[in-house]
């Protein structure tokens, strides 16, 4: 199966269907489909909306591809983590950082946890898509090296009438020198842009500091 933006005429259709940009200062993606100048776009977005989750981002044909990874990435390659595909995003949204209001799609607070470029291993992105297995190396503050994105057997899920089968897919470290037991999520927790958490983000713009501190490591509202 195609990824949406492979498919799809619109490719930010969904993502501005979901917000009102009236409330919300997310990106409206005015420079959707914009051509980048020789790297291709890689971040991170650290989110503490209803649940924590991380979401990972590429840059590929003028968007942000999206999965939303609720434990974040490992760096062990012996640890798989889920990363359930979101609607892709403009690329502005690769510079965002702050709240999205309450009661909003996403409220909460985004922190940048890491941004860099990223390279596929294989020439043909569309093709490794819908293969479902991207092999790719990472060039982040954070993450560097060999990963992978493989999608798994479709899982039945609750929504819709007769429930629906959506793909998963699994974010994997391969093993290189970047390659480590340690938690790269406690150890690193704060912006890759700002050096804030997600409680000093929330707290800047009168977010809910509370929530957003939930999604910090002891360690990090301490240091
Ligand atoms: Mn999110």
């Amino acid at each position: 199966m195609k990824t949406s933006s492979t498919k799809n005429k619109a490719p930010l259709k969904e993502y501005r269907k979901k917000r009102n940009f009236d409330v919300t200062g997310e990106p409206q993606g005015t420079r959707s489909g914009a051509k980048s100048a020789g790297a291709l776009l890689y971040v991170i977005q650290k989110h503490q909306a209803s649940h924590l989750h991380y979401d990972f981002r590429l840059e590929w044909r003028g968007v942000l591809l999206s999965w939303a990874v609720p434990k974040g990435p490992s760096l062990d390659p012996s640890v798989k983590r889920l990363a359930t595909p979101v609607e892709d995003h403009p690329l502005e949204y690769g510079g965002f950082e702050g709240v999205i209001p309450e009661g909003e799609y996403g409220g909460g607070t985004v922190m940048l946890w890491d941004r860099g470029a990223w390279t596929p291993e294989d020439p043909d992105v569309d093709a490794a898509l819908e293969k479902g297995e991207l092999k790719f190396t990472l060039a982040g503050k954070k993450l560097r090296g060999s990963w992978v994105l493989v999608r798994t057997k479709l899982v039945q899920t609750k929504l819709g009438y007769g429930g629906s089968k959506k793909p998963q897919w699994l974010l994997i470290k391969h093993r290189d020198r970047y390659a480590s037991p340690d938690d790269v999520l406690v150890d690193q927790p704060r912006s890759v842009l700002t050096k804030r958490t997600l409680a000093e983000i929330a707290r800047a713009q009168h977010g809910d500091a509370a929530k957003a501190a939930k999604g910090d490591p002891v360690k990090a509202a301490e240091g």
